[in-house]
């Protein structure tokens, strides 16, 4: 494999000394809880200490304080519009042995298997035809998958349309790669490269990734993003894999990763995301750290407080009970109809878990999920305008800022439903889906965004016209 390169002035951001401290020495205190809560209402993202206060506030009192704020944060950032996607596995081969993962090297009696050209034209096809437009990409590390492997598979996916149907956001997850291998990606068009850093706690980190193993590098992987931006992937997400160590020291690594970008770069992650670990095959769980759902809800809107303008993401990983519950505190986007099993997208039956990489929670379909998200008065939506008007990184965060992007997020998300209503939705769906649209432009502002978007919506309801955004 090639010699990994650190950034110019690659610093180690993550002190876990001091964060240990925080954890230990920050008490509840409701007086200064209030002033940080007036603080995120006022969409200021929040110092590692004031996301430290906001996690020792466990009494009833501060938690639903805070779910409370982080629902208004929500609608005042993002409305009510949850953008959908899927994650489309390439491949699973792998030279890493992380401790917690079925796709680890040292695990035999996994299935290795790389979709065959062929194979990622029915996949994406399967997806299309399920009214997908935003699809993640997902590989092992592995010498096969290099950044020109991965670049061309990204433009082959861009190139497989089918009816109405296309992938017009291809995001990334997949291991840091040097600068060269950034522009390559770059280059091929993709919107966000995701590296998550599983564990910002530096012996936990060592405990579950062998220093042998390529993943073994810390330091590595924590520039990675910092490489990516300076190569030009200025969307990029972050994450932690939660279950490996203390919730809190995790949460309080992400929000100094967020501020370590936003300081070097005048603009945080473009996402982040906390999945929690799950069962997976060959994979013993330690228990010692498993995050239970009311720690997990107070983290997923401790994190919208902390850093509003980030878009959060949760998978399919969650049971559709936690998905429900959780999604009002700040969630953006979510998964549906999600198939992480290789080719899974064109197979029925049960989940083999010698060929996932963990156990999904939500293996719902697409239309059963747009239909809850509909009946929960939630825009689904398909929009991929942003990127390509070229509202990336810190051009996005300065129409996000604002709050400008209310202007376009809901009207572009209405004109994405309409078209999955038109071409994919069962009946019901459809008849559910044209009331929500029907009632939010009603409630339109402004007459003439009001008559703008009856007339969009027109096109392609009337005119079978695709693909309006603004
Ligand atoms: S987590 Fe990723 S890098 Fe680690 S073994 Fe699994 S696929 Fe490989």
């Amino acid at each position: 494999m090639y010699k990994q390169e650190l950034s110019k002035d690659c610093v180690d951001f993550i002190n876990d000394a001091n964060i240990t401290d925080l954890i230990k020495n920050t008490k509840e205190d409701t007086g200064q809880v209030k002033e940080i809560i007036a603080k995120s209402l006022d969409k200021k993202p929040l110092t590692v200490a004031e996301t430290a206060a906001l996690i020792a506030a466990d009494s009833e009192e501060s938690t639903e304080l805070l779910f409370e704020t982080a629902r208004q944060l929500k609608q005042d950032v993002y409305g009510n519009r949850i953008v959908i996607f899927a994650p489309l596995y390439i491949g699973n081969k792998c030279i890493n042995d992380c401790t917690y993962c079925a796709f680890r090297k040292s695990l035999r009696t996994t299935v290795r298997k790389t979709l065959a050209p062929a194979e990622l034209v029915e996949q994406v096809t399967a997806l299309e035809d399920a009214g997908h437009k935003r699809l993640i990409l997902v590989f092992g590390e592995h010498p096969d998958y290099t950044p020109e492997y991965m670049a061309e598979t990204v433009r082959q996916t861009y190139a497989i349309k089918h009816g109405n149907g296309e992938i017009r956001r291809v995001n990334i997850n997949a291991a840091p790669l040097n600068y060269d291998g950034f522009k390559i990606m770059k280059e091929a068009g993709i919107g966000t490269y995701q590296v998550f850093q599983e564990s910002y706690h530096h012996d936990t980190y060592a405990k579950v990734h062998p220093p042998s193993t390529h993943k073994g590098n810390y330091l590595y992987r924590q520039d990675s993003l910092t490489r990516a931006w300076e190569s030009g992937c200025d969307d990029v997400g972050i994450g932690a894999l939660f279950g490996l160590y203390d919730w809190r020291f995790e949460v309080l690594g992400m929000v100094t990763h967020s501020r370590y970008l936003a300081d070097r770069f005048n603009c945080g992650p473009h996402t982040i995301s906390f999945p929690r670990i799950r069962p997976a095959h060959g994979v013993e769980l330690d228990e010692q750290y498993l995050v239970n759902d009311r720690d997990f809800k107070r983290l997923v809107a401790i994190l919208r407080l902390a850093v509003p303008y980030t878009g959060m993401i949760l998978t399919a990983r969650e049971t559709p009970e936690i998905r429900r519950e959780v999604m009002e505190f700040g969630v953006s986007q979510i998964d549906a109809g999600t198939r992480i099993e290789l080719a899974g997208y064109t197979k029925d039956g049960e989940q083999e878990l010698n060929k996932e990489q963990f156990e999904i929670g939500d293996t719902r379909p697409m239309d059963e999920i747009i239909m809850e998200l509909i009946s929960n008065k939630y825009i689904p939506s398909f929009c991929t305008s942003c990127y390509r008007q070229g509202r990336t990184g810190e051009q996005f965060m300065e129409f996000a800022v604002p709050g400008f992007i209310q202007n376009f997020c809901t009207p572009n998300a209405m004109f994405t439903l309409a078209e999955y209503l038109e071409d994919y939705a069962s009946a019901p769906t459809k008849d559910a889906g044209y009331k929500l649209i029907l009632d939010e432009v009603a409630h339109m502002p402004n007459e003439k965004d009001r008559i703008s978007a009856v007339t969009h919506l027109d096109e392609i309801r009337k005119a079978g016209k695709r693909d309006i955004y603004l």
